[in-house]
């Protein structure tokens, strides 16, 4: 039973699939008018775990994740360089499934781009107005009445008439803050200053729709009216999910979402990463220095998902670490060849993980039962205790922890140290144990004559080419 804490009830609730077998799962994408930075990467790698958690629990998945190629950000983009704005997007969606490949984030079921799906947004708005939630104001833009919907704040549990709802009535920006709650926008008018040559016709004129109405459009047309997960960074939850739910339950009349999950935020000197602020690292400049997609990937998500994380270089080489204990486990496990009696670790690791993963995907707990594990099945090879049918019982484990995880070293790598000379250091260390120096010292040259050299680290011994 997976259980998943709720924005909106404020309780860790049973995630269970509306149709008893698929959860349909909505993840707010990126904004395709820059690289994404590691600080965006952190929600994504968490809603990768998430999907991956949803599978290893028995459910089926059906998720979109939209790509934003419509917004201030891209049109001004496109416009600076004068050139088309699928010319301006299309690079840095090409780069943004490269990283996301980089961090072995599953592809996903639907990537909408909004592009691709303005007569369903246009729908939406014209049902909008019909029913009465949306006015043309003077400008010709398209707003949605906020005071017409009495839920309005039951997200991010803000009381509407608490709120200070800005007197001018109107807000035609994306992105505005709390103290800055008003009517906002459904359909832009066109401005050839601010637009350039880009624009969309409609019945409401030229133009081109809001950010939220986009995601709306596109979570209905793909999922249905009700979504079982929609999940995103905290900083989307208002306005922009606030915005969401008022758009699509006026226009359905259904709830529009059961579970509500929030990623927090990556930090850097302690304030959010992110573009405006300069402050921001992309994968590209890690990769640069030198790190694996793994090791950052393993960073992002060893932290629980609600709680701030902020990265330091220190903590990454800290996941390079933790990555390359458990590639020395991983290959001395694959070079016990003796046979040994069970000495049974692995049932109550098995179950222990899944409990941790169940309550809200207490991750910290996960990998502490993971690394608890690496220690025994170490002790046990110290000892000479760990036989080669729980070793490979040992492998599998890992490999099916992997499914959720998606990071550990378990792929051999084309230079791989070939079995028989791995089994000869197994038994030059079964030799040397058991004070049998002529054997071990037999077994060490033939691993010599093999153009191997053994290094004795305190983790056991290890083969290095000459
Ligand atoms: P954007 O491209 O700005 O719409 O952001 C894409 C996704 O990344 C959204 O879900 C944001 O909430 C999320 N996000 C942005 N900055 C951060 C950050 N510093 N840490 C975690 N998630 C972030
Ligand atoms: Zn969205």
């Amino acid at each position: 039973m997976l259980k998943l804490y709720n924005t909106e009830s404020r309780q860790i609730e049973e995630i269970l699939p509306a149709d008893g077998r698929t959860i349909k799962m909505y993840t707010c994408g990126p904004t395709i008018y820059d690289f994404a930075h590691i600080g965006n990467f952190r929600t994504y790698v968490f809603e990768d775990l998430l999907r991956r958690a949803i599978q290893f629990f028995g459910f089926k998945i059906d998720q979109a994740m939209n790509l934003t190629d419509i917004d201030d950000k891209t049109l001004r983009g496109a416009i600076q360089k004068n050139i088309p704005l699928k010319h301006y997007t299309d690079p840095f969606k090409k780069a943004f499934f490269e990283d996301m490949e980089k961090l072995n984030i599953q592809k996903v079921e639907h990537n909408p781009e909004a592009t691709a799906y303005i007569p369903e947004m246009i729908h939406m708005i014209e049902t909008l107005m019909k029913k009465g939630f949306a006015y043309k104001s003077q400008n010709g833009s398209i707003y949605f009445s906020i005071q017409k919907f009495a839920k309005y704040g039951r997200l991010s549990h803000l009381k509407l008439p608490e709120l200070k709802v800005n007197a001018s009535g109107e807000n035609e920006a994306d992105e505005y803050e709390k103290d800055n709650v008003a009517d906002f926008v459904l359909w832009k008018i066109y401005d050839p200053e601010r637009d350039g040559q880009i624009f969309w016709e409609s019945p409401f004129g030229k133009g081109r729709p809001g950010w939220h109405i986009e995601c709306s459009a596109m979570a209905t047309k793909l999922l249905g009216h009700t979504i079982d997960i929609h999940c995103g960074g905290v900083d989307n939850m208002f306005p922009h999910h606030e915005n969401e739910i008022a758009q699509s339950e006026c226009c359905s009349g259904h709830l529009f979402v059961r579970h509500w999950v929030h990623v927090e935020h990556l930090l850097v000197d302690h304030k959010k990463m992110s573009k405006s602020l300069g402050n921001f690292y992309t994968l590209r400049d890690l990769l640069k220095k030198g790190y694996t997609g793994k090791e950052v990937r393993y960073l992002l998500l060893s932290t629980h998902y609600r709680t701030q994380l902020n990265f330091t270089f220190a903590g990454l080489d800290a996941a390079r670490s933790s990555l390359q204990r458990i590639e020395d486990l991983v290959l001395r496990l694959r070079s016990i060849s003796s046979e040994r009696p069970g000495v049974g670790v692995l049932e109550q690791a098995k179950e222990r993980f899944k409990e941790a993963l169940a309550e809200d995907l207490n991750i910290s707990a996960a990998l502490a039962v993971l690394f608890d594990l690496v220690r025994e099945l170490n002790t046990l090879c110290d000892s000479d205790r760990l036989g080669n049918l729980e070793a490979l019982e040992a492998l599998k484990l890992l490999a099916d922890w992997d499914r959720v995880l998606g990071v550990l070293p378990l792929e051999k790598k084309s230079e791989e140290i070939p079995l028989e000379l791995l089994q000869f250091l197994d038994r030059r260390e079964s030799a040397r144990r058991e004070k049998n120096w002529r054997l071990s010292d037999e077994m060490r040259d033939a691993i010599h004559a093999r153009g191997y050299l053994i290094e004795d680290t305190p983790q056991g011994a290890r083969l290095k080419k000459k």
